[in-house]
C-alpha cells in the first residue's frame, strides 16, 4: 500500500512517490532565532519530527533540512535593540532552540543551514531572477514581479486579479490581502545597524522568502520531494518560495506541501504577537515531564488544530500511564514457556495497523488507537495467566519498533544511574560468592537512595519512585 498524504497544492490526499526510490528529501521551515520557540512551533516540529520518523519506519532514508532563519526584520530589530551584533545575539537562542528539541525527544535533521552562511547562494539567486526579467531593482532593492509569475496563488488559492499592480511590500511577513512584489534583496537601511552584505545590486541583506528558497535548493536540488510548514507559511511565505524558485530554475520546486494546523490557545493562534505563549522550558517548571508534553504535540492529528490546555496535558499523563502498564508487565514478565498464539496475533495485527495508520497520511490517533487495544488485550491475557519471559521480549520488541516512530513508549527512566546499576550487580555477584555481608551493605546504601531491591529468579528487580527494572548479571543492557 502507498503511502498517502495531503497535498496542500492539490488540496486532497495523494500517493505519494518520492522522485529517487527509497530516499525522501524534505525540507521543513525552521525557526525565526529572534527569541526562544513556543509550543506552537513545536506543534510544527514534531508533525515533521512524525514525518520524517513515519517515513524511516515504513523503509525509506530521510534527507531533512530545516533553515534557521537568523536574519530577518525581527532578528535585526532585536539585536539593534539589545546593541548586540547579529550573531552574537542569536547563538544562544538557537542553543536552547537545540536543547529544546531534544528535550521533546525531536530527531536532528541531517542540516540546519543558518540563513547568514548562504548569503552568496541567495545572491546568485536573485541575479539569475534580474537576468530572467523576473526581478526588477528599485531604490536599492530587489523586487519580485508577482505579475510576470504566471502561475503565482496556486498553492494559496489567491488568484492574480487580485494583485495591484506595481505596489511593492518590503516587510518579510504581511497580511493575507497585501497580495504584492516582495522584496528579495532590501537596500541597506539606518534601521540595519551592521548587518548588510556586498551585492553586485548594492549593498543589503536578503528578504526571509529567499533564503529558504536558497537553502533548500543548496541542500537538495533544484527539484525535490517535500516542503512543510505550519500553515501561516502558505502564504505568502511558501508562494513566494515556490515563484521565485521555479522562475530560477524551471524546475518544479517541492512536489508536495504539507502544513500543519495551528496550536491555538483560546481559539488563536499560540504566538509572540499575541503574547499568549508557553515555551517548552515554562511547561517543564510547571512540572510535565518532557514525554507528556511529546505527547499532547504529536496525538492530535497534524491537520487539526490543537487546543493546549492543563486537561489536556493531564489526560497525556494518564494516556501515558496506561502505555506504562504494558511496558513494565512486560520488562517484569519471567518463567518458561512460549508465546500464545492470542498474543503473537494481537503483536502481528498491532504492528500491521500501526503501519497502515500511519500510511494514511499519518493517522496518529488510529495508530495510538492500535496500542491501546493492545494495552487491554495484554492485560486481559495476563489475567488469565502472568506473562511469561518470551512474551515479555517479544512485546518488548514490538513496543521499541512502534517507538522509533513515536519516541515516548519507553518510560524515563530518572533515578536510576548506570553507576546503580553496576551497584545492583556488584551486590548480586557478592550474594553468589555467599558474602552476605557486603552484599547487605550495597542493599541499605541503595535504600538510603530511595532504591529498593526484590530477588527474583529472573534477577535483581530494582524499584525507584520514577520506576522499576530487572537488573541481570548477564544481561548488562537489560
Ligand atoms: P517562525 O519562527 O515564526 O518562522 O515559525 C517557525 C515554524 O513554526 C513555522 O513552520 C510556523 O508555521 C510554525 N508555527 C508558528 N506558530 C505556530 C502555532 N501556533 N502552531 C503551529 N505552528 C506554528
Ligand atoms: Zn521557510
Amino acid at each position: 500500500m502507498p503511502i498517502v498524504l495531503y497535498d496542500t497544492r492539490q488540496r486532497r490526499k495523494v500517493p505519494f512517490e518520492p522522485l529517487e526510490a527509497g530516499t525522501v528529501k524534505m525540507y521543513t521551515c525552521g525557526q525565526t532565532v529572534y527569541d526562544d520557540a513556543h509550543i506552537g512551533n513545536f506543534r510544527t516540529y514534531i508533525f515533521e519530527d512524525l514525518l520524517r520518523r513515519s517515513l524511516k519506519f515504513l523503509g525509506y532514508q530521510v534527507v531533512q533540512v530545516m533553515n534557521l532563519t537568523d536574519v530577518d526584520d525581527k532578528t535585526i530589530r532585536e539585536s539593534c535593540r539589545q546593541g548586540i551584533p547579529l550573531k552574537e545575539y542569536t547563538a544562544p537562542i538557537i542553543e536552547r532552540f537545540f536543547e529544546d528539541l531534544d528535550t521533546l525527544g525531536i530527531e536532528r535533521a541531517e542540516h540546519y543551514p543558518a540563513a547568514t552562511d548562504h548569503v552568496p547562494e541567495m545572491i546568485a539567486l536573485i541575479q539569475t531572477l534580474l537576468e530572467k526579467g523576473y526581478a526588477y531593482q528599485a531604490e536599492g532593492s530587489v523586487y519580485f514581479s508577482v505579475s510576470r509569475f504566471k502561475d503565482y496563488g496556486q498553492l494559496s488559492g489567491m488568484s492574480l486579479e487580485r494583485l495591484a499592480k506595481g505596489v511593492r511590500i518590503d516587510a518579510d511577513e504581511y497580511e493575507k490581502d497585501d497580495f504584492r512584489d516582495f522584496a528579495l534583496w532590501k537596500g541597506r537601511t539606518p534601521e540595519d545597524g551592521e548587518v548588510s552584505w556586498e551585492a553586485p545590486f548594492g549593498r543589503g541583506r536578503p528578504g526571509w522568502h529567499i533564503e529558504c528558497s536558497a537553502m533548500s535548493m543548496r541542500y537538495l536540488g533544484e527539484e525535490f520531494d517535500i516542503h512543510t510548514g505550519g500553515v501561516d507559511n502558505i502564504f505568502p511565505h511558501h508562494e513566494n518560495e515556490i515563484a521565485q524558485s521555479v522562475a530560477a530554475t524551471g524546475k518544479g520546486f517541492a512536489r508536495y506541501w504539507l502544513h500543519s494546523a495551528h496550536l491555538v490557545v483560546d481559539g488563536e493562534k499560540m504566538s509572540k504577537s499575541l503574547g499568549n505563549f508557553y515555551t517548552v522550558k515554562d511547561l517543564l517548571a510547571k512540572g510535565y515531564p518532557p514525554r507528556a508534553i511529546r505527547y499532547v504535540l504529536l496525538s492530535v492529528h497534524y491537520r487539526q488544530p490543537l487546543n493546549f490546555t492543563d486537561e489536556v496535558a493531564q489526560a497525556a499523563m494518564r494516556s501515558l500511564e496506561r502505555f506504562d502498564t504494558l511496558y513494565q508487565a512486560a520488562v517484569l514478565a519471567s518463567g518458561g514457556g512460549k508465546v500464545r498464539n492470542t498474543l503473537r496475533e494481537a503483536l502481528d495485527n498491532t504492528r500491521q495497523g500501526f503501519a497502515s495508520s500511519l500510511q494514511d497520511d499519518l493517522g496518529i490517533a488510529e495508530a495510538m488507537a492500535d496500542l491501546f487495544k493492545l494495552v487491554s488485550t495484554v492485560h486481559q491475557l495476563a489475567q488469565e495467566k502472568p506473562l511469561n519471559r518470551a512474551e515479555g521480549v517479544a512485546l518488548k520488541a514490538l513496543w521499541g519498533d512502534v517507538d522509533r516512530v513515536l519516541g515516548l513508549l519507553i518510560p524515563e527512566e530518572t533515578g536510576i544511574s548506570g553507576q546503580i546499576l553496576d551497584a545492583v550487580r556488584n551486590r548480586e555477584r557478592l550474594r553468589r560468592s555467599h558474602d552476605f555481608a557486603q552484599a547487605d551493605r550495597i542493599r541499605v546504601e541503595l535504600n538510603q537512595r530511595g532504591i529498593q531491591l526484590e530477588d527474583t529468579t529472573e534477577g535483581t528487580v530494582a524499584i525507584w519512585p520514577g520506576g522499576r527494572r530487572i537488573v541481570r548479571i548477564e544481561d548488562d543492557n537489560s
